[in-house]
């Protein structure tokens, strides 16, 4: 039988097939990324396609991923707070899957630095290298196989005068804080869940908005949000100092309403609000760059990248322009840095009991925006937040991000490692992205001995859980030899026959799950029709 005609419009509002295909996977909490795998089974010979999450922790990418990587932090966050114990810190033997992501990368570095010796473009295979890169963070190896950057420079510390100085105590290796007992013989642990803030760059309204826009100081606003990461590492620092031990703590980075980082942050152990008054006046992030006050080259007479020498030369002289190391080197004792990142003096603290209803909505607080991208924590709707949004993202546009910054070139001193094409204004760091606000380092910071277990080691836990449901032992891993498939390969799957697959395996395994909690709670399977889960 034909079906009926249809119109074009009636056709245009018809939902597309694919469409459909994606938000059921995400509905059955599929990842809609899914990574191909190819499973050898050694004892059978047997070969099988795998699809892995993507592991995104981004929403606006792979919804599914994203809560996922969510409530694992939330999970991390929880197991870390209260600890009594000294968590043990023993890196593990890897095991055989990231031992197999690491091969994959040697050899993908292999290939590409042969493509790159034969001058072939490497586009493709750095994109690849990428991706198996976040595998293997992902898999729970820490740190990175290539080094990310060279040993840093020695810098001036010069102390501030203008900044009362702090007790040093000397800091003790333990991690757990002051335990407490009542009169009555109750001992508690008590733990801090603290919010500190930017200072002021003028006042803002209700709607986050500066309320006179032409005296607001956005271009400390710019650079308090670019070094912000570094004050709170510097803040951490002192805590330790001051309070004698090895403070831990689990903090999530996070834009104001006006658009200004603040950092919310549970701590392990508790000291008091003038102890944190004190630790907050001390503290401060001096960034010692040379100096970029005066614009030496606009638009229209821009260095000139000299190709045999590798480096930008004066449009006017030809001469090369101070290489940074050159720049640093002229800072005398005279000179102020180029700009001091201090905490303001609003923050919030409040003590926290372990498995209290408090820490439960503090941990809410601690995950809220991490699926979201930064700038998209509140999206501006009215005409002065859109105004707010861009004189920002303009003050942010010719500051410097990082050493390597193309905006070095405006003031007449070399970026490092620099290249060909770089133009100030059109600098490719994140920090110059609108949606990043200026902060372009990781949302979740986590100290080292938090939970004393990785993100893999919570994602193990997780997983384990989920096998014991479901009463599956999992076969042994060595049975296995994994490799990634890549677009040449015969049995690469196109996106559209993956994310059909994935859907078909969610409802399977949910179904599993359903079944075993069903059996575990000692109930019989309700009649199916009422379960209403049909998509
Ligand atoms: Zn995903
Ligand atoms: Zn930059």
């Amino acid at each position: 039988m034909t079906p009926p005609r249809q119109t074009r419009a009636q056709r245009l509002a018809m939902r597309l097939a694919r469409d459909v295909v994606r938000d059921l996977a995400v509905e059955h909490g599929g990842g809609v990324r899914p990574v191909q795998l190819r499973r050898t089974d050694l004892d059978t010979g047997q070969i099988e396609q795998v699809l892995v999450p993507c592991g995104h922790t981004l929403a606006s990418v792979c919804p599914s991923c994203a809560e996922r990587a969510k409530t694992l932090r939330a999970a991390q966050c929880r197991e870390g707070w209260h600890l009594d114990t000294e968590p043990a810190i023993t890196p593990d033997d890897p095991d055989d899957e990231q031992r197999m992501w690491i091969e994959q990368r040697a050899k993908t570095q292999q290939r590409r630095d042969h493509a790159d010796a034969t001058g072939r473009d490497t586009t493709e295979l750095d994109e690849l290298a990428g991706d198996l890169d976040e595998q293997i963070a992902r898999s729970g190896v820490r740190g990175h196989v290539l080094p990310a950057r060279p040993a840093r420079r020695h810098r001036s510390t010069r102390r501030r005068q203008d900044t009362p100085d702090l007790p040093r105590r000397p800091i003790e290796p333990r991690t757990i804080g002051k335990t407490y007992t009542t009169p009555d013989g109750k001992t508690f642990r008590p733990s801090m869940f603290i919010t500190l803030t930017c200072d002021s760059y003028g006042a803002v309204t209700g709607d986050g908005t500066p309320a006179d826009p032409s005296t607001y100081d956005y271009q400390r606003a710019a650079r308090d949000a670019l070094h912000f990461a570094a004050l709170f590492g510097r803040f951490i620092q002192n805590l330790r100092r001051f309070l004698g031990y090895d403070i831990q703590y689990f903090a999530a980075v996070e834009p104001q309403r006006r658009v200004a980082p603040h950092v919310h942050t549970a701590v392990r152990g508790t000291l008091s609000r003038t102890e944190l008054r004190q630790v907050l006046a001390a503290t401060y992030h001096q960034v010692w760059w040379p100096r970029a006050d005066i614009v030496r080259f606009g638009e229209g007479n821009l260095p000139v990248w000299h190709e045999a020498s590798g480096c930008y030369v004066d449009p006017a002289t030809g001469e090369f322009l101070p290489t940074r190391d050159q720049a640093l080197d002229a800072i005398g004792p005279d000179d102020v840095p180029l700009h001091v990142a201090r905490f303001g003096p609003k923050f919030d603290a409040q003590g926290v009991l372990a498995g209290s209803r408090g820490a439960a909505r503090c941990i809410g607080y601690l995950t809220k925006y991490l699926t979201k991208h930064i700038g998209a924590c509140h999206q501006p709707t009215t005409d002065a937040q859109h105004a707010h949004a861009e004189r920002l993202a303009d003050a942010l546009r010719y500051e410097l991000c990082s050493p390597t910054c193309a905006n070095w070139l405006r003031y007449g001193i070399q970026p490092k490692n620099p290249r060909d094409g770089l133009r100030p204004g059109r600098c490719k760091g994140q920090a110059h992205r609108r949606e990043c606000l200026g902060y372009a380092g990781r949302r979740v910071l986590v100290s080292r001995k938090w939970s004393g277990k990785t993100l893999a080691d919570h994602r193990a836990d997780r997983k384990a859980w989920l096998l014991a449901t479901l009463g599956i032992t999992e076969p042994d891993p060595s049975r296995y030899t994994w490799e990634p498939v890549t677009h040449g390969d015969s049995d690469h799957m196109p996106p559209a026959r993956r994310m059909l697959h994935v859907v078909a395996d969610r409802i399977t395994w949910q179904q599993a799950l359903d079944e075993a909690r069903r059996r575990a709670d000692g109930h019989s399977p309700p009649d199916l029709s009422a379960t209403g889960t049909a998509a």
